[in-house]
Order: C-alpha cells, then structure tokens, then sequence
C-alpha cells in the first residue's frame, strides 16, 4: 500500500475509535519490541508487526478523591470506573479488530486486563510498551504509561495486526527529577529508577509489595489496588480541562 493508502487507513481508523469512545489511538511498530513480547504472548502474538493502541480516559474526580485512599466510597467509585473502563475497551478493541478484517487484514485484539497466571504479575501482552512505541506516552518511574495529556490517567487496550499503517515515534521520558510516586506509595513498592527497555520490570517495581498491600486491604476495600500513584502524578493532576 502506499504511503498516502497509509494514512487514508490510520485516520479511518482513528475517526472510527472516536465513535467508540476511545480518547486515545496511535500505532506501534513492534519490532523493536519482538523478542519481549514473543516472551510474554508466545510465537502467534510475537509474530504481528504492529499494534493498535487504543485508550480511554479516566474519570478525574474519582482519581482526585483517592487521596483518600482509606475511604471506601473513593475506592468503590474508583474500582467501578476502571472496570468499566476495561470493559469499553474490550468492546473497542473487538470493533476495531472487526473493522481491520473487513480491511482486509489480520487483528488480534489483546483485551484491557490479561494478566498471566505465572505469579510474576506479567499480562499476555503489555499496552504500556506498545502505547509507547507507538508516541501516546512514555513509562514513567511508577511503571505505568504517563500520557502529555492525561497523564497516568487512562486505561488501555491493543489491536495486534499486519495492516500497514503507518507508526509513531516513541516519546522522551518526561519524568525528570520527580520522585513524587515513589515518596507516595504505601508499600514502598517504586523503586525510582527511570525506565529504560534493557533493564526487567522488578529494577524499577516491586509488584510482590503492590500485590501484598492489596491482598492487605482486600478485606476492607475488595479487590483495587490504592491508586496513589495514579493519583500523585502532575501529568494527570494538571490534566483538568483538557
Ligand atoms: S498501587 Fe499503591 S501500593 Fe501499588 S505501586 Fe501504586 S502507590 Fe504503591
Ligand atoms: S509522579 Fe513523577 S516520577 Fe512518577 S510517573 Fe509521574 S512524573 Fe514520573
């Protein structure tokens, strides 16, 4: 396909996420990426060139209530919000990868939440990576995608696929010398160090510590996590109005 074919495909597609109530699309080029996600998916997610990512925005008001994190309506509203959040993109993700067929072309649609039972708190596929290398976002030191706009404030979905659409370009860290997640959490569970692609996940997150604090509070507040580090980052507290 040519290039202008291309992007004839991408901005389809894109206007199409918008009559899905996706706020966020953009498009990796995986290869980079492949031996790291063949690892975690296996050969037939390993094999797809690229992916769509495909995210939507969370609700500021609840995310600015989980400072009170010891309070149960903050943690209910918040645990509804990101379950429904999962939940529309699991259906935006399906539509996606049924409009990418009916192109033509393969999709594989990799839904919100898919966390492998391996004990080492590892997903089938991982949204932040692709949301990176496709310039929706950079992995901030808390490990989860801080996005200019909204900052960790989103939840994500993927579409792997063979369409030829055109890439985007990974953004720069932009964490700098903030340490304002890592001074927030509970379990002191963020290490601090800025992210880089060469190094595991367990340099920079202890998830053990994240999980054992949840399982501590699951009694209480169910099954959700504190959210302070969603909460704390200024990428998202000074997202407002946008
Ligand atoms: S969810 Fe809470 S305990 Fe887990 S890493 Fe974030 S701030 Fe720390
Ligand atoms: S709170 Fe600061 S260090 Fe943590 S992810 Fe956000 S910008 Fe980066």
């Amino acid at each position: 396909m040519s290039k202008s074919g291309c992007l004839y495909l991408n901005d389809e597609l894109e206007k199409y996420s918008k009559t899905l109530g996706i706020d966020l699309f953009g498009v990796a080029d995986l290869s980079s990426a492949e031996n790291f996600v063949t690892r975690q998916g296996g050969e037939h997610v390993g094999g797809f060139p690229r992916a769509i990512s495909l995210g939507i925005r969370l609700i500021d008001d609840v995310i600015d209530q989980l400072i009170s994190h010891q309070d149960h309506v903050a943690i209910a509203s918040y645990r509804g919000v990101y379950d429904a959040a999962n939940q529309a993109l699991d259906r935006a993700s399906l539509m996606m990868a049924k409009k990418v067929q009916d192109q033509g072309y393969n999709a594989y649609p990799i839904p919100a939440s898919s966390m492998l039972k391996n004990g080492n708190f590892e997903a089938v596929f991982s949204h932040k990576v692709a949301a990176n290398l496709s310039g929706l976002g950079w992995i901030g030191k808390n490990c989860l995608l801080i996005t200019p706009q909204y900052g960790p404030r989103v939840r994500l979905a993927s579409v792997l696929t063979d369409a030829p659409l055109q890439t985007g370009t990974p953004l720069t860290n932009r964490c700098g010398k903030c340490t304002q997640c890592v001074d927030i959490c509970p379990s002191r569970a963020i290490t601090g160090v800025a992210f880089s692609p060469d190094e595991p996940r367990n340099v920079r997150l202890n998830a053990q510590r994240c999980d054992d604090y949840t399982t501590e509070r699951m009694e209480v507040f169910g099954n959700a996590n504190c959210g302070l580090c969603v909460h704390i980052c200024p990428y998202g507290r000074n997202s407002r109005g946008k």
